[in-house]
């Protein structure tokens, strides 16, 4: 049993690891400053195919599986999760649900130009009165002749205020609950469709969140993704590969907070000596570093098997509720080894703390992936998930 990555994914690593410490770390600071990613590299990413990782070669994208965008993805959030984030509507939530439901129509007409960079999607559940309990949505869509009409708000939409594709969850027929649910292809500009106002928050905000609003919006009805009715099955298989990869961003995040924890602890020298020869300092440094060994695991284990067939919403759901709360306690430590510089805005880790915050509430809550890994466990025991 060997879990080293396959020499093609080490080449690809490689190629990314070298435009990341070449392009992306050095603008840092900056990116940070101005809350924006520069348009040359947004132009290098699109050159780069970043923006299909997932889509199949005959739409135009990079047709990876789903080890390979972990390892991509893993390599973009250790200069900072805003890349992963800004490319997330286009190889994730928000065009997943087009790439395994969609009809061939949908895919010619969207993959190529997502997949190209020249369309932003995104993926849009959340509204204010339904966040973890997902089947409580109250946008609904009524279907007249040929078109569907859409009313309802959504909010907390990532990239909502930059994107030309909106995946849209909505109601079709109430007394089916979840499966009177369906997605809608909404494009910017549609009569009734608008952005509602920007939702500032405490780290995500280089790609910011925003509302949604449908008044009488109107949707042909071939822009119905899957059929009428399969809206929440569509959601919750887009979450469940999305916490795969909440998982490669949490390893990424990791390695540069640890990365950042080790070089300062060998150089800040406290009561004559290098704080690393602290025995505090290095348990901390110990512990973290046996995290990211687990959670690199976890993931690199759980993509490989998504690519064989091997679905388990259960497995999806340790990867995200462990991950991201591990790359907490990591940033947790990362501040604590810094001390003062720590906590300032002036040194790289603050920011980090703040970005990592936010991987434990969307795409599903620790609290939700709790939730679903014992009900799993309840029901199936240890076997389904390979630990009897
Ligand atoms: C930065 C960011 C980006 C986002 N991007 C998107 C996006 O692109 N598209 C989209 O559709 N949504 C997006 N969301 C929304 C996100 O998925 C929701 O915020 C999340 O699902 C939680 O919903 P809520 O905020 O309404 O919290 P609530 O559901 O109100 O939960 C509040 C608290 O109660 C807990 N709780 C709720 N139910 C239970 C239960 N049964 N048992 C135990 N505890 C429970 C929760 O875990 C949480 O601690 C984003 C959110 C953020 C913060």
């Amino acid at each position: 049993m060997n879990l080293a990555l396959p020499e093609e994914y080490q080449l690809l690593r490689d190629s990314i690891r070298r435009f990341v410490d070449r392009e992306l770390i050095p603008i840092n600071a900056k990116v940070e400053e101005t809350r924006t990613i520069p348009v040359a590299i947004i132009e290098q990413m699109k050159a780069m195919g970043l923006f299909g990782i997932l889509t199949p070669q005959e739409y135009g994208g990079m047709g990876l599986n789903t080890v390979g965008s972990c390892v991509i993805q893993e390599e973009l959030s250790r200069a900072n999760l805003c890349y992963p984030l800004y490319l997330s509507g286009n190889i994730g939530i928000g065009t997943l649900g087009i790439l395994h439901y969609g009809n061939e129509e949908q895919k010619q007409k969207f993959l190529p130009r997502m997949a190209s960079g020249e369309l932003m999607s995104c993926f849009a559940l959340t509204e204010p009165n339904a966040g973890s309990d997902a089947s409580a949505i109250e946008a609904k869509a009524e279907k007249r002749g040929n078109t569907y009409v859409i009313n309802g708000m959504k909010h907390f939409i990532t990239r909502g205020d930059i994107s030309d594709v909106f995946t849209i969850i909505a109601v079709t027929d109430r007394s089916n609950r979840r499966k009177g649910m369906s997605a809608f292809i909404v494009e910017k500009g549609a009569p009734g469709f608008s952005i509602g106002k920007i939702q500032d928050s405490m780290g995500s905000d280089i790609c910011r969140q925003c509302e949604l609003i449908c008044e009488n919006c109107e949707v042909p009805s071939e822009n119905v993704v899957g059929r009428e009715g399969q809206g929440f099955e569509i959601a919750m298989r887009v979450l469940e590969e999305g916490r795969v990869s909440q998982g490669a961003r949490s390893i990424g995040l990791a390695r540069r907070l640890i990365e950042l924890s080790r070089e300062h602890a060998k150089i800040r020298v406290q009561f004559g000596q290098p704080i690393a020869e602290f025995q505090a300092i290095q348990w901390m440094l110990a512990d973290m570093a046996t995290e990211l060994y687990a959670m690199r695991t976890m993931v690199y284990d759980t993509a490989w098997r998504l690519d064989q067939g091997d679905r388990n919403r259960a497995r999806a759901g340790m990867v995200k509720l462990f991950c991201t709360e591990a790359v907490g306690r990591i940033a947790d430590r990362a501040v604590q080894i810094l001390g003062g510089m720590g906590y300032m805005r002036e040194g790289p880790v603050e920011a980090i703390y703040r970005e990592v915050r936010g991987m434990r509430i969307y795409e599903g809550t620790s609290e939700v992936q709790r939730l679903i890994i014992a009900r799993d466990l309840l029901q199936n025991g240890l076997k389904a998930i390979d630990c009897d």
